[in-house]
């Protein structure tokens, strides 16, 4: 088996209220993509287990899990315009939290090259002590988190449309996790301008990609040459997890960004070769346009076995230089201070 594939029922459970962009066939659409893909003889399905109170711990308050907790179990309701939580979306947001865990135990005993996670509810913009954006556990972190208590140094590269200002936010001071985003900016949560470079001992370890509506994956390559490609190799990376986001999609109804589904695939295959066999994970975030979807996750899994897709061609039109010099000098200026 070249991919482990980690999805459970109770995710469709979670209901964040009817018309709700984050909803239940969201899961149904990535699982078609996994017939899509061209590659499911070489994927295992599994069952995640639940994380544990001390798993969350690691990046959250213990006063806010167990407030989630009461919320949840009481019925539930809204925890900020955007964000609602059912009875159900308690027990989700444990076995969203424990995926990437248990991948890291099945990758660790040599089951599979890699990993993708089909979780709900999306976890990136959930900070320490708040629920928010549609994320309730920082799904990313507590993996990421878990890692670095064995040792390990660990890139988070989120290619959500929004910013993880969530994830940013918990790995700020912290040297052992680099945390790179591309996002479409201005946009929501409003954070991850390119002066946001980390602080403390971690100064250095936030890279923010900022990019304007239309961008398509010819600046992406290019700050990836230009900005991210040096930050890692400076960083050293020992295992790499995909903040899976399939929003910057150009049929998202939710963001403006021009990348297709291939996009998505070759940004994979970047990233997955930075490190080696079984030190690679993909955990899912946003995406909203139920086809796209589908045939990003189909492109993302065909690219974890070194495969092109090519479902969609890759997006046209030239980097936009102007905007990554500008952010490598804001960076740059930043990393001065
Ligand atoms: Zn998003």
């Amino acid at each position: 088996m070249e991919i482990l594939f980690g999805t459970h029922p109770k995710y469709i459970e979670h209901d964040a209220g009817s018309g709700h962009p984050e909803q239940p066939a969201r899961l149904d659409a990535v699982l078609a993509g996994v017939e899509e893909s061209g590659v499911r003889e070489g994927i295992g399905f599994f069952v995640p287990e639940p994380a544990t109170m001390a798993d969350l711990h690691r990046v959250h308050d213990p006063a806010y899990v167990d407030a989630l907790r009461r919320f949840c179990l009481m019925g539930g309701g809204q925890l900020d315009p955007d964000t609602a939580v059912s009875v159900a979306s308690w027990d989700a947001a444990l076995l969203a939290a424990g995926s990437g865990l248990d991948a890291v135990r099945r990758l660790r005993a040599g089951e599979a090259s890699s990993a993708f996670l089909a979780v709900r509810p999306p976890g990136h913009h959930a900070v320490a002590d708040r629920a928010m954006g549609f994320c309730l556990i920082n799904n990313v972190a507590v993996t990421a988190a878990s890692l670095v208590a064995e040792g390990e140094k660990v890139l988070i590269f989120d290619y959500d449309a929004h910013h993880g200002n969530g994830t940013q936010d918990i790995f700020y001071r912290d040297p052992n996790v680099l945390y790179v985003s591309f996002h479409q900016y201005p946009l929501y949560p409003g954070t991850g301008r390119a002066d946001e470079v980390g602080a403390g001992a971690g100064v250095g370890t936030t890279v923010n990609i900022p990019v304007p509506a239309e961008t398509t994956l010819g600046t992406y390559q290019a700050a990836i040459d230009e900005i991210v490609a040096p930050a890692v190799d400076a960083f050293g990376p020992t295992w790499v997890i995909a903040s899976a986001g399939f929003d910057g999609h150009r049929d998202d109804p939710l963001t403006e960004l021009g990348l297709t589904a291939q996009d998505f695939g070759d940004l994979t295959s970047w990233l997955f070769a930075l490190v080696p066999r079984g030190r690679r994970i993909a955990i899912l975030e946003g995406g909203y346009n139920l086809r796209a979807l589908t045939l990003s996750a189909a492109s993302t899994l065909a690219a974890m076995v070194g495969e092109r897709l090519m479902a969609e061609k890759p997006s046209s039109g030239e980097a936009r230089i102007p905007v990554i010099r500008a952010i490598r000098e804001a960076r740059a200026r930043s990393l001065e201070l």
